[in-house]
This record gives structure tokens, sequence and C-alpha cells, in this order.
């Protein structure tokens, strides 16, 4: 089987190699600096965290990326998908709609000035600028692939290693969540999808739904009917219906199943788009916590920063970041290791499936790079 190299440069750091410097090596390892071709573009797929989370990826790594790249002769964007729901607030809302976002981004500090580059919106205004991409999945036949994707010459998943409920969020989980339009977070997180009751609408006294849906798909009357065949289950409508008028007439029960090996299917459709040559995965292992940069607040931290892991394999790089965290705990004297520890057992779920679907071989070889490397 073959192995795949996942570099990595811990978190010691002086004024001659600081975080950001070890970050320009990883990217030197990964062969970017070479491999990028004068005038390719070049999108940095990031998360710009949710406003009142304070541990999402400081703007600066982003910009360093942004510099490094434009230094190789590439054309550099930086790119996050919408989220779900409709006008949400806490604890999850706020990134609806590219507008939405991009207010959240700028309080995040997070605008062109800072990052050095266009910050744009790879699914569109709405979350509905997306292309299907055919998967043969054990979950999932098809992917929503975000449309500025397929402009890209390559992709730099730069990640924000840390915990979510379902094991290990980084890699995998911004691309199969963070790089599919709303329709495919919508898969992973809601088994039914979009549930109507007609029996339970106002009628067309109320019609609150209809401006929110995208594709402009709901008809209201005596009561409300959809188009399905045009619906992208974005949930906006549930988000109005059941979230702000209580009629509960349009729902989307969240409740996720098999939500890693969704991501995975998701990940793997995304990389079918323009090929997995294209993609470079670098994870930033601080601020470890068990939540999201989705949530509004920044969760207490479960252990200290571990440092940066680059590859070209972006299960593997999830692999050994995990691996790592648990290993720094394994004389379990830090009071989270039982909970690193059910964390990174859970993320199994996700290298095995990729293994099962053939995204990736699993195996690995951890080369530790310093500043005399
Ligand atoms: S928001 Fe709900 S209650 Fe109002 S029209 Fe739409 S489906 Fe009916
Ligand atoms: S009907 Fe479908 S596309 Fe329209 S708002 Fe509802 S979930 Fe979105």
């Amino acid at each position: 089987m073959i192995s795949q190299k996942v570099f990595f440069s811990d978190r010691v750091t002086d004024s001659s190699y600081n975080m950001l410097d070890k970050l320009e090596h990883v990217f030197q390892e990964l062969n970017l600096d070479l491999s990028i071709v004068d005038g390719e573009k070049v999108m940095i797929k990031t998360h710009m965290g949710l406003y009142g989370n304070t541990n999402y990826i400081r703007p600066a790594y982003v910009r360093k990326l942004v510099d490094v790249v434009r230094n190789a002769g590439g054309i550099p964007f930086v790119a996050d998908t919408c989220s779900l729901g409709y006008g949400t607030s806490r604890p999850y809302g706020g990134r609806t709609t590219a507008q939405d976002y991009y207010m959240r981004a700028i309080l995040n500090g997070y605008t062109q000035a800072t990052v050095g580059a266009p910050i744009i919106f790879a699914d569109g205004y709405w979350g509905s600028d997306f292309l299907e991409v055919p998967i043969d999945g054990e979950y999932l036949t098809s992917v929503p692939v975000p449309s500025a994707v397929f402009d890209c010459d390559k992709v730099i998943v730069l990640s924000h290693a840390k915990f979510h409920h379902i094991g290990i969020a980084s890699a995998l989980k911004n691309m199969g969540v963070g790089l599919v339009a709303k329709k495919g977070k919508t898969a992973v997180h809601s088994p039914k999808g979009l549930e109507i009751y007609p029996g339970k609408c106002k009628g067309s006294d109320c019609s609150r739904c209809v401006t929110v849906c995208p594709v402009r798909c709901i008809t209201v009357s005596d009561s409300v009917s959809i188009d399905m065949s045009k619906c992208i289950q974005c949930g906006h409508c549930s988000s109005i219906c059941s979230g702000k008028v209580k009629a509960g007439a349009l729902k989307v029960t969240w409740a996720g199943v098999n939500m890693a090996e969704k991501i995975v299917e998701n990940t793997l459709g995304v990389l079918k788009s323009i090929g997995h040559e294209r993609f470079y995965f670098i994870n930033l292992a601080i601020d470890i916590s068990d939540m999201c940069d989705c949530v509004c607040y920044g969760a207490p931290l479960l252990m200290h920063d571990l440092g940066i892991f680059g590859s070209r394999d972006p299960v593997v790089v999830d692999a050994a970041t995990a691996d790592t965290m648990k290993s720094r705990l394994s004389n379990g004297s830090n009071p989270n290791f039982a909970r690193v520890q059910e964390l990174v057992e859970k993320s199994s779920v996700f290298f095995e499936h990729a293994k099962k679907i053939g995204l990736s071989t699993g195996k690995y070889d951890l080369v530790q790079i310093s500043n005399s490397s």
C-alpha cells in the first residue's frame, strides 16, 4: 500500500522561525512554490469564523499564503461557502448569504486589505451556485460542488484542526461540509431534507417563505406547494416557517446520521470535480477545542497547540493530526485526555470510510520539518 507524506512543523517558535515562516515551509515541502505556474488561479479555502468565535484562524495565516502564492506566480483568492438556515442568529447563524457572511468576516478581521486578495463566496450570493458531480458513494450519488471550484488551477485547503462531536474537524470537514453548496451540507446534517406539512400553512397572507427561496420554487395560495424538481435543499424556507412564523409547515430536522461517512463522500465529489491532483491540504493544529468555528463562541481549549501539518491527501493529513493530538496526551496527565481520546477514536469512522470508498490508503509517513531541514 502506498504511504503519503505528511509534513509536520511543530509549535516551537523563535524570532527567526515563527508560525508564518513554518506555514511557508510547509507550502514549500508540498512543492507549491515550484508547481504553481505563472497566472494560475489558486483558491485558498478557509473558514473565517462566526462572529463571537475567537478560536478561528487568524487572517495573518491566510495573508501569508496569499503572499507566497503570489510570489510563486499564482493569482490567489480566498474563498468559503455560505452556511445553512436563513436569517438565523445564535448559535450557528449569520452566514446564510454572501453579504451576511462577509459582514461577519469583516468583524473577524477578514477583508481584501488584510488578506491581500479578493474574498469570494464560492457558491454565490445565496449558496445556490453549484454543479453536481456524480459519485458512486454508499450514501450519496452526487455532490453539489461550488461553481468557483471549477475555475481553479489549484486549491489550497487551509483548515483549523480541532474537534467536533463526531471527531476531528479539519481538512475533511473543510471539504465535505465547507466546500459543498447548501444541498450538500443538508445531506450531511438532515437525513430527510426538507419536509412539507401543507395542512399547517397559514396561506398567502403569510407567504414569508416565498422571497427567501433562491430558486423561486415555492407557491402559496390556500396552502404551500413546492416544485421539488427545482428545490436545492437550502432550508431557508424552513428557517422562516418553523423558526420565525412558528407554523411548522416547512421543516428541516437537524439529526445527522452517518455524518462522517457523508462528509467523506462529499469530499470525494469535490476532489473529483477538478481532479485530486489540484488539491493541497494544510492543517493548523492550534486553539484546539471540541467545537467548530461555526459556533458563536470560542470553546475552552483541550490541549496545547501542536503546529502545522501538510499533505496532498485530506484523509491522512487529518489522521496524522488526530494521532498526534492523542499522542501528545498519552501520559494521561491532561484532564481532557479522556475527551480527546474519545474524539480521536470517533475520527476513525472518517478514515475507515475513506479507505472503503477508495479515497485514500490511510497510510502515511510523518515527516517532521524544522529550520535546519
Ligand atoms: S412561511 Fe410557512 S406558513 Fe407562511 S406561507 Fe410559507 S409555508 Fe405557509
Ligand atoms: S423550497 Fe427548497 S430551494 Fe426553496 S427555500 Fe425551501 S429548501 Fe430552499
